[in-house]
């Protein structure tokens, strides 16, 4: 099982999330669950729109690298629509696991090295994924999340 994140923050955010959600039952693999949407702030840079994220697990038979591949090939698909002169990016398609594997190369890092310190991941993962244990830091998303000292405003998005 892996466990992807979604954001969006510009445009349509739900129809991108549902349609990226779309392209990775296609291209990666059945969706077993979703979470919830959630709107959170922007990360860094304050002056721009809040995401949309969505936490989805994911049963895949392709080797982690491939997964990178295609959530790209989506990123891109998704990412031209309409948008193009923008700059700023329709939707982030975030690898945080891949059952406990843990892999370090120069493209791709799993667990995902952010997703401990970011409410904004761990409160959708920890609505899908409470008990899964992150194998590297040995802790629960619900552990993590209790840790987690990022103040970043995440609700509920209905
Ligand atoms: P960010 O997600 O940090 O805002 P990008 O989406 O532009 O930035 O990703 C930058 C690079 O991060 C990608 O080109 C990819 O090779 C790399 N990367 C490393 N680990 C991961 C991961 N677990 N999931 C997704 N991308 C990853
Ligand atoms: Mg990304």
């Amino acid at each position: 099982m892996i466990y992807v994140l979604l954001g969006a923050n510009l445009g349509n955010r739900v129809k991108t999330l549902q349609r990226a959600a779309q392209l990775i039952a296609e291209h990666v693999g059945p969706v077993v669950q979703q979470s919830a949407f959630y709107e959170t702030a922007p990360w860094g840079v304050a002056d721009q729109p809040a995401y949309l994220n969505q936490v989805l697990s994911v049963e895949t038979t392709l080797p982690a690298e491939n997964v990178l591949v295609q959530t790209q090939v989506i990123e891109q698909e998704l990412g031209r629509v309409r948008f193009e002169k923008w700059g700023a990016r329709v939707i982030d398609i975030d690898i945080l696991y891949y059952s406990d594997l843990v892999l370090k190369s120069d493209t791709l890092t799993i667990p995902h090295p952010y997703l401990h310190q970011r409410r904004f991941t761990l409160v959708p993962l920890a609505e899908i994924a409470p008990s899964f244990v992150h194998p590297v830091l040995g802790k629960t998303t619900r552990q993590l999340l209790a840790e987690c000292d990022d103040e970043g405003e995440v609700a509920l998005f209905n």
